[in-house]
């Protein structure tokens, strides 16, 4: 089943709703310990995280297998950090380094070398990874079967009713379907209406080697987008844009690709003689961008873009991601109430969330498009400053580790 953020109708520009079926509380639950919804990042991390410590846990997945989705695909140092400390070895799975970061903007271009180390690694080969790391790690793993409706009983368990009427229950639930809301306990509407795409492309040869380890980000008006190699050589292109300058286009990919590469020149040049490796990109909308979840339910702990949602540019939603499912799993091991928990995340996470909400007003802004490759090039340590700004503190709670070989 496709998803309902993931079935942008290119032709009418319109959004279908999942139909959602009625609970069915009469039926006898399967029981667990704990319930994870939704097996993506933060889920399956915290699902491996529980299972360690010895907790039964059952993961529900709505996907059969792994597949593409939309993400640039950077990983962040405090991304990587996490994947190793869950026993991710992204080095081993093809991960490219990332050493540099372009911005091109208004026919100009200017590079900074990272201040942390980085990676990109496509989220196929990521989630297959961390899936078979819970299975691994003993996580009971339900693939291929959604929930469609999740509440609480009279005795205080939390319940999740799937797709096939089969009831799931456990005392404990972590809600983490990513970008995708349950009915209950949606996040707010996204007021700026953004719609992301990814595609993959092989550049020309010239071109790749022009890209090399760097991520490129390209601003132009109405959104921005980042090109960056990953495995097996070929290269993102992974953009957003609001559904107004869409609409613009006639809603029509190959009318968006044309506008911005007539808008940021250096993305054309990018894309000269590139093969476009899907048959159409993938696209997602209802992107409530900044968001963080003021509060929750007793026994219900939220993560992952369900907890917060920063903006793109950052390359820091996995990283967020790990973050919260880390802390979340800290929580419920302590005892700590998820009111409680989701209360404390919200304060830690709000200064980095405004200053990225901040930060991508700007990049939205026609005179910093003009100036901020400029200002890069005269001070490089302008991308240093915001990259670390922008980007959630990791608490103590892991240790720093090696990184892997070739990292
Ligand atoms: C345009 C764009 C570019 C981005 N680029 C980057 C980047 O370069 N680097 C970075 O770090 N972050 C990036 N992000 C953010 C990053 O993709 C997310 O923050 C991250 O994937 C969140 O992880 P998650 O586990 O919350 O959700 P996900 O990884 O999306 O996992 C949610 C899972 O829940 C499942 N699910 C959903 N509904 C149900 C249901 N009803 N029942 C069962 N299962 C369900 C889904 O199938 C999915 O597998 C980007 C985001 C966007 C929009």
């Amino acid at each position: 089943m496709q998803c309902q953020l993931e079935r942008y109708n290119f032709s009418t520009g319109s959004e279908k709703e999942s139909p959602v079926t009625t609970s069915t509380f009469n039926r006898i639950p399967v029981q667990d310990e704990v319930l994870i919804l939704g097996g993506g990042v933060a889920g399956c991390a915290a699902s491996i995280a529980l299972a360690r410590k010895g907790r039964r846990v059952t993961l529900i997945e709505r996907e059969p297998t792994p597949r593409h989705k939309v993400c640039g695909e950077f990983l962040s140092g405090e991304a990587l950090e996490d994947l190793h400390a869950l026993g991710i070895d992204v080095a081993s799975l093809g991960a490219v380094p990332i050493d540099y970061v372009r911005l091109a903007a208004a026919g100009r271009a200017a590079e900074a070398p990272l201040p942390f180390p980085a990676a990109s690694l496509t989220r196929k080969a990521l989630d297959t990874a961390l899936v078979a790391e819970a299975i691994d790690a003993g996580v009971r793993v339900e693939r291929g079967r959604s929930v469609q409706a999740l509440g609480r009983t009279a005795s205080g368990l939390w319940q999740a009713t799937l797709n096939d009427g089969v009831i799931f229950a456990a005392s404990t639930a972590f809600l983490a379907t990513g970008k995708h809301d349950l009915r209950g306990h949606a996040r707010p509407e996204d007021p700026q209406r953004w719609v992301a795409f990814k595609m993959y492309f092989r550049l020309a040869p010239a071109q790749a080697a022009e890209l090399g380890r760097a991520s490129e980000l390209m601003l132009y008006p109405g959104g921005y987008g980042g090109i960056q190699p990953v495995e097996g050589s070929i290269a993102n292109l992974c953009c957003v844009v609001q559904q107004r300058d869409l609409a613009r286009v006639g809603h029509r990919w190959e009318g968006l690709l044309a506008k911005m590469q007539q808008n940021c020149p250096h993305l054309a040049m990018r894309l000269a003689g590139a093969e476009p490796l899907l048959a159409k990109p993938i696209s997602v909308t209802h992107i409530p961008y900044g968001y963080i979840r003021p509060t929750t339910e007793n026994g219900l702990y939220c993560i992952g873009d369900q907890a917060a949602v920063i903006p793109s540019f950052t390359g820091d939603g996995i990283s967020i991601a790990l973050h919260t499912a880390r802390c979340a799993v800290a929580a419920c091991l302590t005892g700590e109430p998820a009111p409680l928990f989701q209360a404390k995340l919200r304060s830690a996470l709000l200064a980095q969330m405004r200053l990225a909400e901040f930060a991508a007003d700007g990049l939205n802004n026609s005179f910093a498009r003009a100036v901020l490759p400029f200002c890069l090039r005269v001070w490089p340590g302008v991308m240093r400053v915001t990259a670390k700004l922008t980007r959630v503190a990791q608490n103590a709670a892991v240790a720093p580790v090696q990184l892997p070989s070739g990292i």
